[in-house]
């Protein structure tokens, strides 16, 4: 989708820290990491939010989830949290679907 600056990052058109990127899943640095370990994992395809995810995404989805799994472990991270906002109410500033896995902190619980 063009003016998304996830797809732009996904399609190579704009740069990121690339930590991993097949043809479904792109995984990079955040750009102001809220901790030590701060990557983005993001659907390829667009999808602006958890709530605008169909049936059809449900392996999508899956896949996202143990790529996060996958890259904690390649980084040798153990204790992570995996947060998908989902709307701007929740705090979610990107209109395209992205997970942010952070580590190398404490995190509270309640999430703030
Ligand atoms: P949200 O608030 O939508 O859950 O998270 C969006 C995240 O994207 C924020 O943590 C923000 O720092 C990050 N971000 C926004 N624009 C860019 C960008 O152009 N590049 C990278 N690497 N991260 C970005
Ligand atoms: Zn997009």
């Amino acid at each position: 989708m063009e003016n998304c600056i996830f797809c732009n990052i996904a399609s190579g058109r704009t740069q990121a820290r690339l930590i991993y990127q097949d043809e479904d899943i792109a995984a990079f640095k955040d750009l102001n990491p809220q901790a030590p370990t701060h990557i983005l994992i993001i659907p390829v395809k667009h999808i602006a939010s958890l709530s605008e995810a169909a049936e059809e995404d449900a392996l999508l989805l899956g896949k996202i989830q143990l790529t996060a799994a996958k890259i904690a472990k390649e980084l040798g991270i153990k204790d992570f949290r995996l947060v998908a906002n989902n709307g701007k109410g929740a705090g979610q500033s990107v209109m395209h679907l992205h997970y942010h896995l952070m580590a190398g902190r404490r995190f509270l619980w309640p999430a703030g």
